[in-house]
């Protein structure tokens, strides 16, 4: 079927209120190219240096997410172009971006990441470290970051119900979330959720954003 098939496939199912994140990291900047020729325009990538050099290389349009866990030093490195950083865990985190995305005249978009997970590798903030955050005045203060919504990743099981129950968890976390911190902005509205083995999970308990990466461009060597 090839890249662009299985691109355009894959988009063709989603419901029309849920957005792709075609999820490209391992895979070469020839893969993204085909994949171009879709159309389609929205990657994300879990790691900074590959992200730098894939945007170095390809055209100016592409819309890059960062997807994975971002160390502090290396936010100057794509804060002049990311598009939406779905992993910020921590208040640290978000002052640097706000000010790396001043230096560059920008706002930039990002997602809380909550941890919902049973496994204690996976990153991620409590629904008390997302309050403390919100409610502080270092956050208030900030000018050059929007939070646009949270992200998180589900147990890596083959337990159903409890991937849907985690998902759920993710769910309610956001409208709490928006009814006491973002009722006065249209801007918080997006749940990344779900994965090549999770999406349809996801779509059903109320994801708006999936990262799908495997699903459309085949395995990757694990890492
Ligand atoms: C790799 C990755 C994905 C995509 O995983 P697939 O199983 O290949 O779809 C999604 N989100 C994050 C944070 C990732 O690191």
């Amino acid at each position: 079927m090839g890249i662009q098939g299985n691109l355009t496939r894959f988009i063709d199912e989603l419901p029309p209120w849920v957005k792709l994140v075609a999820v490209t990291k391992t895979k070469s900047a020839d893969v993204i190219k085909e994949a171009l020729k879709t159309g389609y325009r929205i990657f994300g990538e879990n790691k900074v240096q590959e992200l730098v050099n894939k945007q170095s290389e390809l055209p100016d349009d592409i819309e890059w997410h960062y997807i994975g866990h971002l160390q502090r030093n290396k936010v100057k490195l794509i804060a002049p172009f990311v598009s939406l950083i779905h992993g910020v865990d921590s208040l640290k985190l978000l002052v640097e971006i706000n000010k790396q995305a001043k230096n560059n005249n920008r706002v930039v978009e990002c997602l809380l990441q909550f941890h919902i997970a049973t496994e204690s590798t996976k990153f991620g903030l409590s629904c008390d470290d997302a309050k403390e955050l919100l409610e502080s005045d270092l956050y208030n203060s900030m000018q050059n970051i929007q939070i646009n919504g949270i992200m998180g990743m589900a147990t890596f099981t083959e337990d159903t119900k409890q991937v849907r129950s985690e998902f759920k968890l993710l769910k309610m976390y956001f409208e709490d979330l928006k009814k006491k911190y973002f009722s006065e902005t249209d801007s918080f509205k997006e749940i990344s959720m779900g994965m090549s083995d999770d999406y349809m999970i996801a779509i059903e308990e109320g994801s708006t954003m999936i990262r799908v990466g495997t699903r459309i461009f085949g395995k990757r060597e694990i890492y």
